[in-house]
């Protein structure tokens, strides 16, 4: 199975949504899983326009508690009621800008897991960390803390999103011989901590119509997750046709 799954961010507009919802919808193909995760506005506009078609849709965000006294949070709960299949979770624009920790994003998970949602969980190192010859450590560092916080069994429910930060909205994407070596380094790591199921491993970073055939052959490349290029309906078409 590959999964093409769009994040559009913070952006959209109720009648572009409604013309890249009707593409959407006819982009699923067998073994092509095809999704987006839209901001909370337009869940229920997403619902709507993909109903009966094999498209899923999700959320970009998931507070770390449940209900109660925690003003301006969307719980798992909620997402469950509307029909989220995914949410997103440690994507590096939350880490840099709203602080997400790998405890926090573990918590998130379990939150996720614990009502049927699929985690899409972000890893990725920086520039700095990947000019230093760090990638691996800093890959290790995500998977372990999340891994002992939320659990293998919560873990085994994700799809891990690799996302090199240097690449996302950048227009440059990771080489296939470093995502290729990145998503075997993951896939070792989670053996070691214990995780027996086979969690997909997509790559984030630029993906483009013009480079997704190329990373989606990448052996242990199970898809995409896609920001910019999603918001395009010729653009998103063409990748989810690319997988
Ligand atoms: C993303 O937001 O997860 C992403 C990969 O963005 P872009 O495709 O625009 O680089």
């Amino acid at each position: 199975m590959k999964y093409v799954i769009g994040n559009w961010k913070s952006n959209g507009r109720w009648e572009e949504n409604a013309r890249l919802l009707t593409r959407v919808r006819e982009l699923p193909r067998p073994g092509v899983e095809v999704g987006v995760c839209v901001p909370f506005p337009y869940l229920a506009q997403a619902r709507e326009a993909l109903v009966g078609s094999a498209a899923r849709f999700g959320a970009q965000n998931v507070s770390p508690f449940g209900a109660g006294a925690y003003t301006g949070e969307v719980h798992a709960e909620m997402l469950r009621e509307f029909g989220c299949h995914y949410a997103i979770v440690g994507h590096s624009e939350r880490r840099q800008y709203f602080g997400e920790s790998d405890a926090v994003i573990a918590d998130k998970i379990g939150r996720l897991v614990a009502v049927g949602i699929t985690p899409i969980w972000c890893i990725g190192e920086t520039l700095a960390e990947r000019q230093a010859g760090k990638w691996q450590e800093v890959l290790a560092r995500q998977v372990r803390e999340v891994v002992e916080r939320a659990g293998v069994d919560s873990v085994g429910h994700c799809l891990l999103a690799y996302e090199p930060v240097w690449a996302i909205g950048t227009g440059i994407n990771a080489e296939p011989e470093d995502v290729e070596a990145a998503h075997a380094w993951v896939r070792s790591l989670l053996r070691e901590v214990g995780v027996r199921e086979h969690v997909p491993i997509l790559y984030g970073g630029s993906v483009k119509s013009g480079n997704a055939h190329a990373l989606f052959s990448v052996p242990g490349c199970d898809g995409g997750l896609i920001g910019g290029a999603s918001l395009s309906a010729d653009e998103f078409a063409a990748i989810a046709a690319a997988a």
